[in-house]
């Protein structure tokens, strides 16, 4: 790797010297920041710099971990066991990193340590303020993350849009990073929209000069615009939106609309992106290295087979719900040569297993989706044994796993009532219960078991073949378990018990002997597969599809 720091005068190496790159974005809200910020996070990877990868998100939640996945799509769990925003899983799976809770920066939690503070006494005799309490807090976070990773770079997205109230302590924070990590280390990247609009499609740049006037209201003034365009937009066009909002040509970046998101940074490094980026951060300009990415793309875009899988889930109307496992599915197609594509079930619509059947008909596969609450898990529990009596290539995940223990002691061991105790406390057959270490849990914020757990993998069972080790660790997010008491009734009638915590014996895979592929995990794979390192399990779930369709 090449090494971007600079070296002194007399030879010996100063202190390294962190860039600063801020992404914010204007028009709409959902223009693809988190997209853009990770495609550039992969760039400047892929040209040997070290990137670290932050998200400042301005809602007053202290993290994403309580908020509805309908409104906020998925919650993402880093290994340390943060809930995140969703766009940490775009920053993992694209720059091929594992991030921490120092990526993830909300206002909650920056008030949080301001007030923690204030109460201990650090502000002594002072007015606790917005600026500078508040934008210090924010700063240091960004500073502290570049120090612990080492980064050459710190790439920073700002949540939100430009111009909500909520978003103004964190663009004042970066608008004071400029001053304090020096004019040339700093760039600002806005992400905005240029619509075509009429019976003619004109392409219509004033929306982004009022976005760019609502930048420099608070003092920003954007060094490059990345443009959100469904149309290409040529030289006149740039040279129009570079003159009115005050950037140079070559900074205004084209983003038009591709087939896949993986495509993006391709388009990013034609348009020179990382390459005026490196310039204007003063490195070295090193090569942009993207063959490895351009042969990702080129699987996902020509794939010789094509499959189909069910996926069950209550949040289906958000296709950002479960957004990690449907990037899952797409990497182990692109390590099977696949297509996928993915048949969204609504889990409250799912009334029998004849009715479960007529909806998955025509898949060869079937994921049963992590979840909390009552609705819809009956059609869950019908999907699953439809799976498991038709001999369908089946994975659960989380509440897809607890689902499918239940669909087993009711129809295979005649526990008729057997259920979890999170939504049918009175049940005679509590399969799935609360953890021990959950019992006296009352706080619903960060509380569940979070983060990565290790795993014992029992030779000699699918877990084993398509993991191919006995040792793994995996990301959890629960607060139920399997219940111990019913492991011997269980296994006696042939549910397979093929992964198991080392210490705390809790079950985290099941799995049913004789079937093609049945398999369950208490933890979530989803959060660990990358577009050219398919999880095991995901990957064994396509591979057994691709059978079953064969057939
Ligand atoms: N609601 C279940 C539990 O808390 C499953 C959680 C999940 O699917 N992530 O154990």
């Amino acid at each position: 790797m090449p090494s971007p720091t600079p070296q002194s005068a007399t030879g010996g190496t100063t202190a390294k010297q962190v860039r600063y790159l801020f992404v914010t974005g204007g028009v709409v809200s959902s223009i693809g920041k988190g997209i853009t910020s990770a495609s550039l996070g992969r760039l400047l990877r892929n040209r040997g710099f070290k990137v670290a990868m932050l998200k400042l998100d301005p809602y007053i939640n202290v993290d994403a971990g309580t908020m509805n996945p309908y409104q906020h799509g998925e919650c993402f769990v880093t290994d340390d066991g943060a809930e995140t925003d969703l766009d940490l899983g775009h920053y993992e799976r694209f720059v091929d990193i594992e991030l921490t809770r120092e990526a993830s920066v909300t206002t909650g939690s920056v008030y949080g340590a301001v007030i923690q503070k204030e109460r201990r006494g650090d502000y002594l005799g002072g007015t606790v303020q917005v600026i500078p309490h508040v934008t210090n807090e924010i700063k240091e976070r960004i500073v502290g993350l570049g120090k612990s990773t080492d980064a050459d770079i710190v790439l920073a997205e700002v949540g939100g849009t430009v111009g909500d109230i909520e978003g103004l302590p964190f663009l004042e924070a970066i608008r004071q990073m400029k001053r304090d990590a020096g004019t040339g280390n700093v760039l600002y990247i806005h992400v905005t929209l240029i619509p075509a609009v009429g019976p003619w499609n004109e392409v219509k740049t004033k929306p982004t000069q009022h976005s760019v006037m609502r930048l420099r209201e608070v003092g920003i003034a954007p060094d490059v615009l990345v443009c959100r365009t469904g149309r290409p937009i040529n030289k006149e066009q740039k040279e129009k939106i570079a003159l009115f909002c005050d950037v140079d040509a070559d900074a205004v970046i084209e983003a038009r609309d591709a087939d896949t998101i993986y495509e993006i940074p391709l388009v990013f490094e034609e348009e020179g992106f990382s390459d005026l980026v490196v310039r204007r951060l003063g490195l070295p300009v090193t090569e942009p290295r993207t063959s490895t990415w351009r042969e990702i793309v080129e699987r996902i875009v020509h794939p010789t087979k094509d499959v189909e899988i069910a996926v069950v889930g209550k949040y289906i109307q958000n296709g950002d719900a479960y957004i990690s496992i449907a990037e899952s599915l797409g990497h182990a197609g692109i390590l099977h040569d696949a297509r996928v594509r993915l048949r969204w079930i609504d889990s409250e619509e799912i009334q029998s297993v004849a009715d479960a059947k007529a909806r998955i008909e025509g898949c060869s596969g079937l994921v049963v989706c992590p979840g909390f609450g009552a609705r819809g898990i009956e059609g869950k529990i019908a999907a699953v044994q439809f799976a498991r009596e038709s001999g369908l290539p089946f994975l659960g995940i989380c509440l897809g796993m607890q689902m499918a223990v239940i669909e087993f002691a009711r129809n295979v061991c005649g526990l008729v009532d057997a259920n979890t105790t999170e939504t049918s406390p009175e049940t005679p057959h509590p399969v799935i219960d609360l953890m021990l270490e959950q019992a006296d849990v009352s706080d619903k914020g960060a509380t569940m078991r979070l983060g990565l757990c290790p795993c014992t993998v029992t030779p000699g069972t699918l877990a084993h073949t398509v993991y191919g080790t006995t040792d793994i660790t995996e990301r959890h997010r629960h607060r139920y378990e399997f219940n111990n008491a019913y492991r011997e009734q269980l296994a006696n009638a042939g549910l397979r018990f093929s992964g198991v915590h080392p210490e705390k014996d809790l079950v985290e895979i099941i799995e049913v002997a004789g079937h093609p592929y049945f398999i369950a995990c208490q933890f979530h794979p989803e959060f660990k597969s990358r577009p050219d390192r398919a999880h095991p399990l995901f990957a064994g779930l396509i591979d057994a599809a691709l059978t079953y369709q064969a057939k």
